[in-house]
């Protein structure tokens, strides 16, 4: 029986944008008691792995915390799967509200002592009292109440793109810091103050509303299903926004737009920019948030540092991380003395400006014409390939490269390889890679711009 991943991220992104199947990103989670957690790990690799389902799950002795991308005609199938265990009979699964057919690529579950790591001890207090769980329009209203704290359980690079207004950001690496330093900072307020928190998918208050309670908080509170719920909620019932930017997620995408407030500033350059990103150079995989231009600029890296470790040769860049720690198990997450206008702690309310809402008829006009389409992308080397089916296309030519889900994108071609050597120029029928900086996608179009000009 295969109990694990066959493919890898890149042959996964191949089939995926090859069976041209629409996916859904969801997540969930829920306490209860598992005995044996590993073989319930393995029962649920065989049921999904069947059902094309991936994700990242961790499962635990105290319950199991899934976030996945699933076949949107599989979704019943899937629902199934879970229905066959008691504790999951009815469990609300939070749809994303952006989607992407990459937000996962592998089937990764885990057994873990937690589902959340939390850093405390259950057996000292009832983790069943639990805080009074509000929908939408219920946290609204007591956000109104001049009585209320509201208490933001995520992490700084988090809360930075995004919050309810008013909220109490604190200023931690991870959920685990957070606990102590808020239960001081509140503690005159446990008797009369109604203290209401709030994180991104709900599981962090679960458990966090009944420590609390267990602290001597009165009036404990918590967003039920998180930001992910509440957006649900707020678009269907017509409801207006408390929470205003972005919801950081942890797939790929790294953060949903929930209003077109931007709260945010680039890290390097101080621009409004709510756009999160991780520094090239492997070796260091710092997540911060960087604006286009800089991203140009800096060829996508932390700093000048990086910036120059990316061009050595790959054995040199292997040779100066050996006694590194691997890049991406480093969670220095968007602190480095490099960042000029990092943010954290007490953040703004203010807006510093707005989102462009992408509207295709107000777009800059530009005159084009199809060469091609694109046929993989290589992401470890950032290598596009393209097969030229009509006209031309010649070196220093600007090109728009356009589809879904990459959407328009703009690039001046500085090398060609036709068939893996250097040429000047490819003709119809011939298979082209060149470099490009971001993912393409196997339906996404190769158009040669031969003029531009402002609609
Ligand atoms: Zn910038
Ligand atoms: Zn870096």
């Amino acid at each position: 029986m295969q109990l694990y991943n066959t493919l890898s991220a890149e042959e996964r992104a191949r089939l995926i944008d090859e069976a041209g199947k629409e996916r859904l990103t969801l997540s969930f989670y829920a306490y209860a008691k598992i005995e044996d957690p590993k073989k319930f790990r393995d029962d649920l690799f065989i049921a999904w792995n069947a059902l094309d389902a991936l994700g990242r799950i961790y499962v635990a002795h105290e319950g199991i915390n899934a976030q996945m991308s699933v076949p949107a005609d599989q979704f019943e199938a899937f629902r199934d799967t879970l229905e066959v265990y008691d504790f999951m009979k009815g469990i609300r699964l939070n749809v994303a509200v952006e989607q992407d057919n990459h937000s996962f690529l592998k089937l990764t579950i885990k057994v873990r002592n937690k589902i959340v790591a939390d850093g405390l001890n259950d057996e000292t207090f009832d983790v069943t009292n639990k805080g009074v769980h509000l929908k939408a329009k219920e946290f609204n209203d007591l956000l109104e109440d001049p009585n209320t704290i509201v208490v933001d359980f995520r992490n700084h690079y988090e809360s930075e793109v995004g919050h309810f207004e008013g909220a109490i950001t604190p200023d931690v690496e991870n959920f685990r810091e957070s606990l102590p330093i808020i239960n001081e900072q509140l503690q005159d307020f446990k008797e009369d103050k109604n203290l209401l928190m709030y994180c991104t998918g709900g599981i962090r208050c679960e458990k966090a509303s009944a420590y609390f309670k267990h602290q001597g908080f009165k009036n404990v509170f918590q967003l039920e299903g998180g930001i992910i719920e509440y957006t649900r909620q707020i678009k269907e019932e017509g409801i207006a926004s408390k929470f205003i930017g972005k919801n950081f997620v942890f797939d790929h995408r790294l953060g949903e737009r929930i209003t077109d407030d931007i709260i945010a500033q680039c890290h390097q350059c101080g621009k409004p920019c709510d756009n999160h990103t991780n520094c090239a150079n492997d070796a260091c995989h710092l997540l911060f948030i960087q604006c286009d231009e800089c991203k140009a600029a800096m060829e996508n890296c932390c700093s000048t540092e990086c910036q120059g470790i990316i061009h050595l040769p790959w054995e040199e860049q292997v040779e100066l991380r050996k006694g590194l720690q691997v890049g991406n198990k480093v969670f220095r997450k968007g602190k480095s003395e490099a960042l000029k206008f990092k943010k954290s702690g007490d953040l703004p309310d203010k807006p510093l400006a707005k989102a462009e809402i992408k509207d295709i008829r107000q777009k800059i006009k530009v005159k084009k014409t199809l060469v091609g389409k694109a046929e993989h992308y290589f992401s470890k080397s950032k290598i596009a390939q393209f097969l030229i089916e009509n006209n031309e296309l010649s070196v220093g030519d600007k090109v728009l490269i356009s589809g879904p889900t990459t959407g328009d994108q703009e690039v001046t071609v500085s090398q060609i390889f036709v068939n893996g050597s250097f040429s000047d120029v490819a003709k119809p029928g011939e298979q082209i890679t060149f470099e490009l900086p971001f993912r393409v996608r196997l339906s996404d179009k190769l158009y040669k711009i031969l003029d531009t000009e402002n609609a």
